[in-house]
C-alpha cells in the first residue's frame, strides 16, 4: 500500500502531538523546578497508581500494563509499583473545566492514604475529551494550591483524543501519553537547559511534545511503519531526576 506524504504527515501528526503541558510555575509562588520532583524526591519506595474513570471512556488494561512495566525501570520504587482501578463515574459527570474535573478528583480519590513518605501516589482520571488534549497533568505541588487535602499528583487522559490511526493502535497511544503525563507528575520538565515552554527540547524524548523536522526525522519511519511512539526520558531528563546517580535510578544499578 502506498501513502501519499500528505496523509504520511498526518498520521504522524495526530500520534504524536497534542499533550497539554502543566501550567507553567510563574510569578514568586513559582517553586524551583528541582523541588517539583515530587515523587522521586521523597523517600517512598512504592507506588500507588490509582486509577478512576468515567463509563465509556475506561482505560486500557494493555497501555495500563505498558506504563507499569516502563515505570519500573524509569523509577526508584523498589516494594513495587500498584495499579488499582477503582470508581466508575457517569459521564455526566464529566465537564470540560479545569475546576469541575479537580473536584472530580478530590471527590474519587479514595485508596489507601498512609503516612506520607512511605507511600508515592499519582492518582489518574480517565475520561471522553477537554479541550482536544490527549492528556494533561498536575503535579502534587501545584494540586496541593487549590485542593490542600489532596494528596496525590493527578493525571487526566482523554479516550476520545485516543484512537488507533492506521497501525499506531490506541494502545500504544495511550501508554505514550501515560508515560509523558507520569512525567510532568515527576516534575520533568522545569530544567531550563534542556526544556521549553514544559516540555523537552531534545526531539527523541517522551516529554518532547510536536511535531517538527526533528521529530519528523527522527520518527517518520518507525512511527509510519511500526507504529513505534516514544516510550523513554531521554538522559538529560533522566540525569534531572536522579544527578547523584548518572540519570540511573538507584535501585536498578547494576553495580552499586
Ligand atoms: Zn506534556
Ligand atoms: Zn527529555
Amino acid at each position: 500500500m502506498r501513502i501519499p506524504p500528505g496523509l504520511a504527515a498526518v498520521l504522524l501528526a495526530l500520534a504524536l502531538g497534542g499533550c497539554a503541558s502543566l501550567p507553567r510555575p510563574t510569578g514568586p509562588e513559582a517553586p524551583a523546578w528541582r523541588d517539583a520532583r515530587v515523587l522521586e524526591s521523597e523517600p517512598a519506595s512504592r507506588l500507588l497508581l490509582e486509577v478512576d474513570r468515567v463509563q465509556g471512556s475506561e482505560p486500557r488494561p494493555r497501555a495500563l500494563r505498558k506504563l507499569a512495566l516502563r515505570l519500573r525501570d524509569l523509577t526508584d520504587k523498589p516494594d513495587g509499583i500498584t495499579v488499582v482501578v477503582d470508581d466508575l463515574l457517569p459521564p455526566e459527570a464529566w465537564q470540560e473545566s479545569d475546576q469541575v474535573l479537580r473536584s472530580l478528583a478530590r471527590r474519587t480519590r479514595s485508596l489507601e492514604r498512609p503516612a506520607p513518605g512511605s507511600l508515592a501516589t499519582v492518582h489518574i482520571l480517565y475520561g471522553p475529551r477537554f479541550h482536544g488534549y490527549r492528556g494533561f497533568a498536575w503535579t502534587r505541588p501545584v494540586m496541593a494550591r487549590t485542593s490542600p487535602n489532596y494528596d496525590a499528583a493527578l493525571i487526566l487522559i482523554f479516550q476520545d483524543q485516543l484512537k488507533s490511526i492506521a497501525w499506531i493502535t490506541d494502545v500504544r497511544q495511550e501508554a505514550s501519553v501515560l508515560v509523558h503525563e507520569f512525567g510532568h507528575t515527576l516534575g520533568l520538565v522545569g530544567d531550563p537547559g534542556h526544556g521549553s515552554g514544559g516540555h523537552c527540547t531534545n526531539a527523541w524524548c517522551s516529554m518532547y511534545d510536536g511535531v517538527d523536522a526533528r521529530t519528523f526525522f527522527l520518527y517518520f519511519f518507525p512511527t509510519l511503519f511500526t507504529g513505534y511512539l516514544p516510550m523513554r526520558y531521554c538522559a538529560d531528563c533522566s540525569d534531572d531526576l536522579y544527578p547523584e546517580d548518572d540519570g540511573v535510578p538507584p535501585g536498578r544499578r547494576r553495580n552499586p
